[in-house]
């Protein structure tokens, strides 16, 4: 089959690219190496929503995370999923930085970014965990927090609704040019757009030399139970270094609370796996900012790769020698706040004039999914008359039903895998990381995909969390 359009990699680029392509009358494929949507960048990060006071002027990080950054509020509300305007606090702690902070207050100005600049006292008042050392705070209120992977998810399932195919498990490995681009030697595809993360350059090297270097550069994180959601309330920034934003404490739309990240670079492109030095690097550096973290409420570490490259911007551009080829390479931060304004830019002045498509008059939209914890007790009760399922608490941390499991299950790009699951509805994502709840919801997955239990896994592939039955051989 011959497709308008291919994307490389269900990133938040991809996925955001997909959606709004499905928009338009278009024949449209998504390509993805995982067993999911956001396993790279998009899954691990520090979720933030930025206002745009930090990228350096000109480049193309400072254009979409400005555009981004308004975008988010109707975007969440069109697709379904949360975006809480938390607002952010970046604070200085010395003379030297009382000029940084002047300095992003001139370019808050200069953007139209909103802002308030509190004193040390003030700030402490609206923040009690704010260190004592805190001088001055530029306060930007149109800094927000999302669930990034759910913000993909939801973006993918509308675009599958309206006719955009997904093929999870599929590695892109070899591509060549004829008339069309032939992916694999068995795809054909009029438009090729590359948003493989820190792979975009490997992708690109197999049509050409590459252009752009990716190096990844990792970022580790604490993640604090939900009990301590008020433990900061806004986002709270050191000011910015040359190795970037600095390490943040951040609420999550759930109600957690992240601390983190370092940023060094990892030789293997895909190891995200945390270290000792890093997470001892992140406890040193916040203590600039917060005090008292209460550090027995811990209940995760995890660690993200952000795909930097050499020309320290954005690459977003059609090929210079190969017509119909497209980068949106090099998205690292503020990516997830550009995401849907690169979306909006390439489909309208990149792809569009190439095929002059039509807006679809008939547009799908999705539902949110259940959450019975925000359902008032009536409507509960009848959800649970009509599927007792909705009535049966799989994870006792999260409060989350086996209805709920077997509807992410069972939606357009829906849950294959544990972590799936727990991306989706939660299960895991509580104090007890999913050591009551991880059997039943492993055993759902069986029964609602009609799988063998073996067969089911946690995350990537060669992750079976079932060896063989308890009485067989191994
Ligand atoms: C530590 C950290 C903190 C961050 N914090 C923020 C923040 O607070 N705010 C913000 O705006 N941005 C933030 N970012 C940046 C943001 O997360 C990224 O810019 C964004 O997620 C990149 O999305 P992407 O879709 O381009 O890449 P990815 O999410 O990495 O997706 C690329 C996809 O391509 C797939 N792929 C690769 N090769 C192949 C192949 N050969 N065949 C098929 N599929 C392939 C991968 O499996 C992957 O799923 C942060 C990043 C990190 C790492």
């Amino acid at each position: 089959m011959m497709y308008d359009i291919t994307i490389i990699g269900a990133g938040i680029t991809g996925t955001l690219l997909a959606h709004e392509l499905s928009k338009y009358h278009l024949n449209v494929l998504v390509l993805e190496k995982e067993n999911d949507v956001a396993m790279g960048a998009t899954g691990a990060n520090s979720a933030m929503i930025h206002s745009g006071h930090d990228p350096k002027p000109g480049t193309l990080k400072c254009k979409y995370n400005l555009l981004g950054n308004r975008m988010y509020p109707d975007l969440c509300k069109e697709l379904r999923v949360e975006y809480q305007p938390v607002g952010a606090f970046v604070v200085a702690v010395s003379e030297e930085e009382l000029e940084t902070l002047d300095k992003l207050i001139r370019q808050c100005d200069e953007r139209n970014v909103p802002y308030e600049i509190l004193d040390g006292e003030t700030a402490r008042k609206q923040e009690p965990h704010l260190s004592d050392e805190v001088l001055r705070a530029l306060s930007l209120p149109t800094t927000g927090i999302v669930m990034p992977f759910e913000v993909a998810i939801a973006a993918m399932e509308e675009a599958m609704l309206n006719g955009v195919e997904l093929r999870l498990g599929y590695e892109v490995k070899q591509i060549r040019k004829e008339a069309d681009f032939i992916i694999n030697d068995e795809i054909e595809t009029k438009v090729l757009v590359n948003c493989a993360g820190v792979h975009c350059d490997d992708i690109t090297d197999m049509l050409r030399e590459s252009p752009y270097h990716v190096e990844a550069r990792k970022g580790e994180y604490f993640v604090l139970d939900h009990l301590d959601g008020q433990f900061v309330s806004h986002v709270i920034y050191p000011v910015p270094s040359i190795k970037g934003k600095g390490v943040l404490a951040v609420p999550t739309t759930h109600g957690n609370v992240m601390l983190g990240p370092d940023s060094e670079v990892s030789v293997n492109v895909d190891d995200n796996s945390t270290t000792g030095a890093g997470l001892e690097y992140v406890r040193n550096e916040i203590t600039k900012t917060v005090k008292d973290i209460p550090y027995h409420r811990m209940i995760h570490t995890f660690a993200g790769l952000r795909p930097h490259i050499d020309l320290n911007d954005f690459y977003i551009q059609e090929d210079d020698q190969i017509e119909g080829f497209i980068h949106i390479a090099g998205i690292e931060s503020p990516g997830l706040t550009a995401a849907p304004a690169i979306a909006k830019d390439v489909t309208e002045q990149i792809i569009l004039p190439k095929f002059h498509a039509e807006r679809k008059e008939n547009y799908e939209r999705r539902k949110a999914f259940i959450d019975i914890s925000k359902m008032p007790i009536e409507e509960l009760n009848a959800l649970i008359r009509k599927d007792p399922d909705f009535g049966r608490i799989i994870c006792r941390c999260e409060k989350i039903s086996k209805g709920q499991i077997k509807d992410v299950i069972h939606r357009r790009c829906g849950a294959r895998t544990i972590k799936g699951v727990k991306r989706r509805c939660r299960p895991g994502m509580g104090r007890c990381q999913g050591g009551f709840c991880e059997p039943e919801v492993t055993a759902i997955l069986a029964e609602e995909l009609n799988l063998d239990i073996r067969d089911i896994l946690l995350d990537k592939d060669g992750s079976e969390v079932v060896a063989a039955a308890s009485k067989e051989e191994l």
